[in-house]
């Protein structure tokens, strides 16, 4: 029943006193962009473009793809799309950039390590940002995924700034670039935190296998620090640090990572109703107060439980 009371809940931008916190959809698809839309979704946090083209044999090009951009930016005029650059790879594989002989799929050459053997694939991808950007409807931001070094950033930003695209960022999801963050951040516009790969990488578990979800549990410590590390980083630069894995999802954990500093929330759309009314009914005070007693915990289990115990009226 809380559930359906929630439907209509317009998308959070602030807390309750009124500090930044937007609740912005993770799509993958044209369909996608279009059903978060309906369902009021007033901004895209992360659109995984692999996604588009998980069915392909041969690589789409520069038309085919600014086509698909500009119908996913024309869904929300006024608002901003963060699309991220192709992360083949590991659990995503696209036949038409398959890495042959990868005995660790998860650690080889994926996401923006891809660029290194095909870049034509991000120059093109690039050039249809550029060109679906002068056609109205949302801001485009573009991010590349799995970064690990300030140079990977820093060339990342010179091609994207190259094609004219001018909201240039990183995806932080490998525990060396949540480290140097303040390095990686120098290069950029902005940074989204990938709590999913962040966790597998930071607590060496597949993310795929399921016996290990105790260790893949974002409330981990370890991964916590991490993304505290970030957003001070973020803080520190006046950079915004979004969060896009699907922790950002917890209505609980939303309130521990605004009060790490982070400043905008993308999850799957089904979730975005109670995470905005979470965030919405709370105080930046509030968060920080979660997020200390989180970061203050020795385990997962403890580090929620002291959260949830921090916002409970007594
Ligand atoms: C993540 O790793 O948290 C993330 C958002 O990206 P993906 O799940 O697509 O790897
Ligand atoms: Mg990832």
């Amino acid at each position: 029943a809380a559930r359906a009371e929630l439907r209509g809940t317009a998308p959070a931008t602030h807390t309750a006193d009124g500090h930044p916190a937007a609740v912005l959809a993770n799509v993958g698809t044209v369909a996608d962009a279009a059903a978060a839309a309906a369902a009021g979704a007033t901004g895209v946090g992360l659109l995984r473009t692999e996604v588009l083209y998980l069915d392909r044999s041969t690589a789409p090009g520069v038309d085919e793809q600014a086509a698909a951009y500009r119908e996913v930016l024309g869904h929300f005029p006024g608002g901003k799309v963060v699309v991220r650059t192709l992360d083949s790879g590991a659990d995503k594989p696209l036949a038409f950039a398959e890495q042959p002989g990868e005995e660790n799929p998860a650690l080889g050459v994926r996401g923006y390590r891809l660029a290194r053997r095909r870049p034509d694939l991000l120059d093109d991808q690039l050039a249809a940002l550029a060109r679906a950007q002068h056609d109205g409807g949302a801001e485009l931001w573009v991010m590349a995924p799995m970064v690990s070094t300030a140079a990977e950033a820093a060339e990342f930003a010179a091609l994207a700034r190259g094609h004219g695209l001018t909201r240039v960022g990183a995806m932080i999801e490998v525990p060396s670039a949540a480290l140097r963050a303040e390095a990686i951040l120098a290069e950029l516009d902005f940074v989204s935190i990938g709590t999913n790969d962040l966790a597998q990488y930071t607590m060496a578990a597949d993310r795929l296998r399921g016996e290990l979800a105790d260790l893949l549990d974002p409330w981990q410590p370890a991964v916590l620090d991490l993304v505290a590390a970030t957003a001070r980083a973020g803080a520190a630069a006046g950079t915004p640090v979004g969060v896009c894995g699907e922790s950002a999802a917890d209505p609980l954990m939303a309130l521990v990572l605004v009060g790490l500093g982070v400043t905008s929330l993308s999850m799957a759309p089904a979730a975005a109703a109670e995470v905005s009314h979470m965030v919405a009914g709370h105080t930046l005070e509030d968060c920080r107060r979660a997020a200390a007693a989180a970061l203050a915990a020795p385990g997962a289990a403890r580090a929620r439980a002291a959260a949830e115990a921090s916002i409970r009226p007594n």
